[in-house]
């Protein structure tokens, strides 16, 4: 199943393909941000049967929990058959996506307009953020205890925020400047509004509808924690809608492909996890990513509830026993930049599920990097079950590179492999990935959590 196009497999079938990639339009359509992609997971776990573990006294083969971390990051067990201490099997994602968010002091007035400040989140192509519809997402939290959603730019009749650009006729000294610099991070401001309050400014106009509308005033934007990103749904792309085209496919393309292989296995031999994180594009930092001791103590509370002696360090060995899929976008192989590649090397659409035996950049470093071992393993896994895989470097040695969550998992010496989907404009506001890729990878994720 190594390197073939997946197409082939579904050619009398390709509904199949389509149908799935209809319900991850709709997630990714939802899941702006971190928060909303732990809301709508907790829905999906829920209606599936999973109880939230602050709930439960007791667990036994076959019962299903999840744990929540502060709203932002969230991992989910199927209770196995065999004893937890031979280890899990792990689905991990991340899902907060590259963006802009505002700043703490974020409203200013400036000629007329009332403009928004912003600090950008992750690796951003910053001229790829300007004049697109721009839509607003996520909580203000007042002094007295009340948390204030807000949610602006993607119902049709919503108005939708942006970042104006220089018209092309006044540009001679912009278009000269080198690419990374055209656009500066400290102009990636958002405009608000024009209507100057009565005997006021436009800044006073528009604190005033945040008044009425949410009951917020200027100063709780300092604990909040709004994020702008492109407005609009996912949508097919290209005329055999092959493709989807939509924000955020890194990562939360695999991040659903891996909770609905979770949600889809019933009874696993070993106990079955996903966990979603946080903070990757800026380091798994903190207490919601990846490096934050949640997990490690979520599967202590997992041992205890189900009556395992000293569950800390029941967990440590646990872990030590486990298998993962770090899941992450691959760098999809573009024939208009091939020359980034090693063809031999490379992801491309349609030859499914990629595995990275390593990441990293300037001789691997920051990777980890598989063990031969283990890599057998999952061939054997994708072999059997008919998964269309393939194998992958981001890019050619020395043209840049890149990290993942799985050297911070690979630290607890569990057996640790990235794997993910390929996606084209990777961290643009439109990334794109193709459909049967994205069904490859959850079919393979659930062949992996059943893999003897
Ligand atoms: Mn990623
Ligand atoms: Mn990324």
């Amino acid at each position: 199943m190594y390197r073939k196009n997946a197409w082939e497999k579904y050619q009398d079938n390709l509904n199949e393909v389509m149908d799935f990639a209809e319900d991850y339009k709709k997630f990714i359509s939802f899941g702006k941000t971190e928060r909303l992609v732990v809301k709508e997971s907790v829905e999906l776990l829920e209606k599936a049967g999973y109880k939230n573990a602050d709930k439960v006294e007791s667990l036994k083969a076959g019962d299903k929990v999840y744990f929540v971390n502060k709203n932002k990051n969230i991992c989910a067990f199927v209770v196995g058959k065999k004893p937890l201490l031979e280890g899990l099997r792990i689905l991990g994602a991340h899902i907060d996506s590259p963006r802009l968010d505002l700043k703490e002091s974020p409203i200013y007035e400036k000629n007329g307009f009332a403009l928004g400040d912003t600090h950008y989140y992750g690796g951003v192509k910053k001229y790829q953020y300007v004049t697109i519809p721009l839509a607003l997402h996520g909580v203000v939290c007042k002094k007295d205890g009340t948390v204030v959603e807000i949610h602006i730019g993607e119902k049709e009749d919503d108005p939708v925020v942006g970042i104006t650009d220089l018209l092309i006729h006044l540009s001679a000294d912009q278009m000269a400047k080198p690419l990374g610099k055209a656009i500066e991070g400290e102009n990636l401001d958002i405009s608000l509004g024009s209507i100057p309050l009565k005997d006021k400014d436009a800044k006073a106009y528009v604190l005033d509808l945040l008044e009425k509308q949410y009951g917020i005033e200027e100063e709780d934007f300092i604990s909040a924690e709004i994020e702008v990103v492109p407005a609009g749904p996912a949508r097919d792309y290209g005329l055999d809608r092959s493709m989807v085209a939509g924000y955020g496919h890194d990562d939360r393309v695999c991040a659903y492909t891996s909770l609905k292989a979770l949600l889809d296995t019933e009874k696993p031999e070993y106990t079955a996890c996903c966990i979603l994180v946080d903070k990757e594009e800026i380091g798994s930092v903190g207490a919601t990513g990846a490096h934050s001791l949640f997990f490690e103590n979520a599967i202590a509370q997992l041992a205890k509830l189900l009556g395992l002696a000293d569950p800390l360090y029941t967990a440590r060995l646990v872990m030590q026993a486990s298998k993962m899929l770090s899941s992450d976008v691959s760098a999809g192989f573009d024939p208009l930049y091939a020359g980034v590649n090693d063809p031999k090397n490379a992801a491309y659409f349609g030859q499914g599920l990629v595995f990275n035996k390593y990441t990293g950049s300037r001789g691997k470093s920051g990777s980890n990097d598989a063990n031969p071992e283990y890599y057998a393993f999952i061939r054997k896994t994708m072999d059997d079950a008919k998964v269309n895989w393939q194998s992958s470097e981001l890019g050619r040695v020395d043209q840049g590179g890149g990290g993942t969550i799985a050297y911070i998992l690979g630290n607890y010496n569990m057996n640790v492999i990235d794997a993910g989907i390929a996606v084209l404009n990777m961290h643009a506001p439109m990334e794109i990935v193709s459909k049967v890729d994205v069904y490859e990878a959850y079919r393979g994720y659930k062949a992996f959590l059943l893999a003897k």
